[in-house]
């Protein structure tokens, strides 16, 4: 059986290895580009700073004049935004505010702080650096350079950098569609009364928001019954977008057809099972032309192999790279003990103790337990060979990055 990492890995690269088309793209305002992956390069439109900028409010001298006690006349001010032209002269110097041009002839800023002031003499506290206080122009970025890469997920500080750069508009990448299906005669939609021995379909709302966390538009095609036929009806439909994602129904029981329906339409297996716990069923292929994740469907299983598994898949899918699985170390509270040979990821509780991560499993009735989940802020790992780890040592960490 595969070892998450390598199932990860195989993910990965079927989905490179098919990857090179052009993907299609859009044109979206900066207000609605969070998120989507950027399929244009974007230049800097001018030198940044697009002039030599003051970074504190103080005054701005030529070094060799502002030596520890000496003193200049102060000749004016100058704002952020005004026009800056004339020289500084020889033996003065001008009051300068942060973001503010610094004149030609002044090579360094004093801060407002190291300076005494009488009338118009300013005498300084300390010595003076060439350069200090001064961003120069052009040192952020030079105009024509790259200021954003094709492949790049857009953030709040990419889009910073699109606004700073005057890109009103940018290409992306259209998101990946992920069809949703779950599947269960158990199940119900969330808007519907359950029967005694029926349960909501929460599986596609949360998976439908992992989808969209993760940078890909779900299309929800509700649930299908363990039978043929509905299920072969509605996978159908789910192979129309770039991925398909079921829960339920890749278990060993009777009724767990969701293998074999896939195999008739024409599927591809790469694996379906990985050495974890929750979620060692888990299904990834290939079927008709599009990629293909059977998750289990005890919710806390494909949550958590949606976040292993399938967010590479996206991410590749996006024109992005795979983002790497954040794992981060941290201490543990209480000691744990599972059982040896699958990779345990347990709902757990991440906190910081004076700046340093430390993290409680928590108590769980199993992979069926959403309401542990909503507890929880991390999952804990505990890796294949480790039986019983104690208090104080170190683990590794996937934390939800939705709540963190
Ligand atoms: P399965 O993987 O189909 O054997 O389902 C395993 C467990 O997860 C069963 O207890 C199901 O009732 C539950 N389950 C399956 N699908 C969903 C879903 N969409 N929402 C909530 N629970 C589910
Ligand atoms: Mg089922």
């Amino acid at each position: 059986m595969l070892s998450f990492e390598e199932a990860r890995q195989l993910v990965v690269r079927k989905i490179a290895d098919r990857q090179g088309r052009p993907f299609p793209t859009l044109s979206l305002p900066l207000s609605e580009a969070l998120g989507f992956v950027l399929a244009q390069e974007v230049q800097a439109d001018r030198d940044y700073p697009p002039f030599d900028r003051s970074t504190r409010d103080g005054y701005a001298v030529r070094s060799s004049e502002a030596a520890a006690g000496a003193s200049l006349r102060c000749v004016g001010e100058i704002k952020a935004g005004d026009n800056v032209t004339s020289p500084l002269a020889s033996g003065t110097c001008i009051q300068i505010m942060t973001g503010a041009a610094v004149p030609p002839g002044a090579d360094a800023v004093v801060m407002i702080e190291f300076i005494r002031r009488h009338g118009e003499q300013v005498s300084f506290d300390r010595a003076t650096q060439p350069g200090q206080n001064i961003v120069p122009r052009g040192s952020e970025a030079r105009a024509g350079q790259a200021a954003l890469k094709p492949s790049l997920r857009l953030g709040f500080a990419e889009l910073a950098i699109a606004a700073q750069v005057g890109a009103a508009q940018l290409l992306c990448a259209r998101k990946p569609r992920v069809a949703i299906l779950s599947t269960g005669d158990e199940l119900v939609p969330i808007t519907e009364t359950p029967g005694p021995f029926h349960i909501r379909n929460s599986n596609g709302v949360s998976l439908a928001a992992q989808v969209r966390l993760a940078g890909g538009e779900p299309v929800l095609l509700g649930n299908a019954l363990d039978r043929i036929d509905d299920l072969s009806a509605k996978i159908e439909l789910g192979l129309r977008g770039d991925v398909l994602v079921l829960s339920g129904g890749v278990s060993m029981g009777k009724y767990d057809l969701v293998e074999s329906v896939l195999k008739s339409l024409g599927a591809d297996f790469f694996f379906d099972a990985v050495a974890i716990r929750p979620g060692r069923p888990t299904v990834f292929g290939r079927c008709q032309n599009v990629w293909v994740f059977g998750l289990p469907g005890n919710p806390v299983s494909s949550m958590v192999t949606f976040q292993l598994f399938a967010i590479p898949a996206l991410d590749l899918l996006s024109g992005a790279s795979a983002r790497p699985l954040p794992l981060l170390e941290a201490t543990l509270v209480d000691a744990v003990k599972e059982k040896a040979g699958l990779s345990h990821f347990l709902p757990a509780r991440l906190e910081w103790r004076d700046l340093s991560p430390c993290v409680s499993a928590l108590r769980w009735q199993g992979s069926g337990d959403i309401a542990a989940l909503g507890r929880a802020n991390c999952f804990l790992l505990v890796p294949p060979d480790r039986l019983d780890i104690s208090a104080g040592e170190r683990v590794s960490v996937l934390p939800r990055l939705d709540v963190l």
